[in-house]
């Protein structure tokens, strides 16, 4: 239920955002690979918005490319998220992102920081900022969520 009223909400926020927008945007797969051994993480397509301030990828393959670690120096929660774990490329243990809980669900932020952008045009750059990123980021859906997580029936959702 909790998160129907969420995907609402992020829908609601993407109007106002495309029409304050109106930045040339590439359409095309950009590739997203880690800045320090240019290993593929993620393209621009698996990257979905949430609560309009956080990034995560909804692909299973972006799990399977990265390791964690306990974030020992900042457990916090900002936003409901419970950034506990630290996401590094599962090569050479760059710090790609954050893994956050969101309401028992493990959600892959990402740091915009970790990755070089390589554009269909053959540009790579390497991004500060994502809203310097020249692709649009799609607020999440509950279909994206079902796609990230499997949706195998466990205990946790009905908490
Ligand atoms: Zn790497």
């Amino acid at each position: 239920m909790e998160i129907q009223i969420w995907d609402q909400r992020e829908r609601k926020q993407k109007k106002s955002n495309e029409a304050r927008r109106k930045k040339e945007l590439i359409k095309d797969r950009v590739k997203l690979t880690c800045h320090k051994c240019c290993e593929f993480a993620c393209d621009n397509y698996d990257i979905r918005c949430v609560k309009n301030a956080h990034r995560i990828v909804i692909s299973k393959e972006f799990k399977e490319r990265c390791d964690t670690k306990p974030n020992s120096k900042y457990p916090k929660l900002i936003d409901g998220l419970d950034m506990r774990m630290t996401l590094v490329c599962a090569k050479c243990k760059t710090i790609w992102g954050t893994q956050a809980i969101y309401n028992g669900m493990e959600l892959p932020l990402m740091n915009i920081g970790g990755f070089v952008a390589e554009y269909p045009n053959g540009t790579r750059k390497k991004v500060k900022k994502w809203k310097d990123v020249q692709f649009n980021v799609e607020p999440v859906a509950y279909t994206d969520l079902d796609k990230l997580l499997n949706l195998e029936p466990t205990a946790s959702v009905e908490e």
